[in-house]
Parts: structure tokens; sequence; C-alpha cells
């Protein structure tokens, strides 16, 4: 079913040739400096980024997730009033991407996974209200790119293994079941609420935010976290994205795997109570937490 297909290529749909493959896959390409198309696939882009391409990228240019959010991306849409997504802003009033250089890819050891992955692309599928994912691969052939008129053959496992898909794979894996378990609920079944949206957007791609909201005391009066695991989570950014993705999955779909303390409902109620009986508060329900953007953006469903 295609509605349920992420498609990670960076490209429209046009170029990918409509036939899906496995690992085995041979394919004839090669890119390299000497090509007479080099930088050409950078000059329009078009590139989805996951939560570890942002990780990558951040610790590069040595930015907090909000600085880099502002600086190099542009929040969309996954799926009409639903899942946000975020890609790469091209240059101030053009199209090519702002780490392209004459010599090249200038953030090449940390470039995004499409990026990888190009000529091929990842399609990731799951049925609707069925509980498996599937992956298989598509080629990418575009006029531009001369890479596919080289003489050098090799499986698409090979080439994975050569662009070091595999971590990037691995990684990505949380977020993009999120995405195809959003995608394939029907209209109402684990249909999330914009708070936990809002949730989505800052667990996801701004994980130095995500950081303080989990050790922030609203956080802590309601889960119910191992020393252990706050020292974790603390020192080591890549657990931390995973543990936003099981926290999503908590949130978004009631898959219960982190401990809520037995007592933390009667006591946020009574902490209301009182700041309302004081006036501090109205007795509307409101947010205890609220994750801004780091854009100044009303659609990317995190304002
Ligand atoms: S990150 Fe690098 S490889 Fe990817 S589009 Fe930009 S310049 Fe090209
Ligand atoms: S061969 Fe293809 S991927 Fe490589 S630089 Fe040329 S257009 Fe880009």
């Amino acid at each position: 079913m295609m509605e349920n297909i992420i498609n990670e290529s960076p490209f429209v749909p046009s170029p990918v040739i409509p036939t899906s493959y496995d690992g085995s896959k041979v394919i004839q390409f090669r890119c390299h400096k000497e090509i007479a198309c080099f930088n050409a696939c950078c000059k329009n882009i078009d590139i989805t980024l996951t939560p570890y391409d942002i990780l990558r990228l951040k610790r590069r240019l040595d930015l907090t997730s909000g600085e880099f959010l502002l600086g190099f991306t542009e929040p969309y849409e996954m799926d009409k009033d639903s899942i946000a997504g975020v890609k790469f802003k091209p240059v101030d009033g053009g199209t090519a991407c702002q780490f392209m250089t004459d010599e090249g890819c200038s953030v090449y050891e940390d470039r995004p996974t499409a990026c990888r992955y190009y000529p091929v692309a990842l399609v990731s599928m799951r049925k609707q209200n069925e509980n498996t994912d599937t992956h298989s691969y598509a080629l990418v052939e575009e006029a531009h790119c001369f890479g596919h008129k080289e003489d050098r053959s090799l499986t698409i496992d090979e080439y994975r293994h050569e662009q070091g898909l595999e971590d990037y794979d691995e990684q990505g894996r949380g977020w993009r079941q999120l995405i195809l378990k959003k995608k394939s609920s029907g209209p109402t079944v684990g249909a999330p609420s914009k708070r936990s949206l809002q949730l989505f957007f800052m667990a996801c791609y701004d994980l130095d935010r995500f950081r303080d909201f989990v050790f922030s005391d609203s956080f802590n009066e309601v889960y119910d976290l191992s020393d252990d695991l706050k020292k974790t989570l603390a020192e080591d950014e890549i657990e931390l994205m995973q543990f936003g993705f099981r926290f999503l999955r908590q949130v978004m779909f009631s898959e219960e795997s982190i401990a809520v303390k037995a007592d933390a409902f009667d006591k946020r109620l009574a902490k209301k109570q009182e700041r309302e009986a004081a006036g501090l508060i109205s007795s509307e329900p409101a947010p205890e937490i609220t994750p801004d953007s780091p854009y100044d953006h009303p659609e990317c469903g995190c304002d």
C-alpha cells in the first residue's frame, strides 16, 4: 500500500525505478571526485533528516540541537495534520546544500542517511493494522548522475556497508518504526494528541531540549528511572535518543516500557489543587511542560 511507504530517497518519486529489491541485488555504480557530474546531486536538495543524522551533524558542528535546527533545517508535515519531519534548509535564495563545497561534501563523515543511500532508496513499509515492518530497496536513476555508467558492480548490501549505513539504519530504526506505526494506525486507533506530537518533535529532533525535559522535576515526578539509567542518559546522547523512541511509544501508543511512579497521579493532582487554591493557576487544564519549538513556525506541530 503506497500510503504506508516511507521513502528515504532525497529525490522526488519519478526517478525511483518502481521495482523493489533485496540486499543481494547487484547494481552498477561508482561516485568519485573526478566524475563529470561531481556535486550535481547536492545542488538541488530535498533531504529528510533522521534523529541520528541530526545528532551526528550537531556534534560535528559543535552546536546544540536547537542551534542546528534553526540554522540548517526546516520542519515539514510528513502527513496532513500529523507528525513533523525535518529537512535540510538549502542555501539562502537557492537550492544547493549548505554543506556543498567545490571539493565536495564538507561534512562527509557525518553526511545524512539519504545522502549515503543515493542512488539506492530504502523503502520501509507496514501494512495497515499489522505489527511488522518490511524493508526493501529501490533504485534512483537520474539523467544528471553519471555514476551508473561507471564500470563497477556491487550488491546493495556491499554498497550499504561501504557507505556506513548499517550503523545509520540501526540507530534510525526506532524512529522509522514510530512513523510507520502512526501511518498504519487507522483514523482513530492510536491517533496521537497534539501534545504527544509536540513531544515527538522534541524527543526525535531537539535532543538537548529533550535531555532538559527528562531531567526536569515534572518528568521525575511521573517516571521512575534508576540512577544507572539517569547516569547513562546524562552521558550518552545515543542512549538518550533511543530512550526518546521508547518514551514516545509509551506516550503515543501506550506501549509501557518506562516505569511510572505509583503515586505520580495523586501527587500531581494534589499539587495542582494546592496551586489552584492559592490562586496561582486557573482550574482550566493546562500542560505542565510545553516543549517549545526551536522555530518561529506555527505549522511544525510543536509551537
Ligand atoms: S550533506 Fe553533503 S552529501 Fe548531503 S547534500 Fe549536503 S553536501 Fe551533498
Ligand atoms: S555520480 Fe551521482 S551521486 Fe556522484 S556526484 Fe555525480 S550525481 Fe552525485
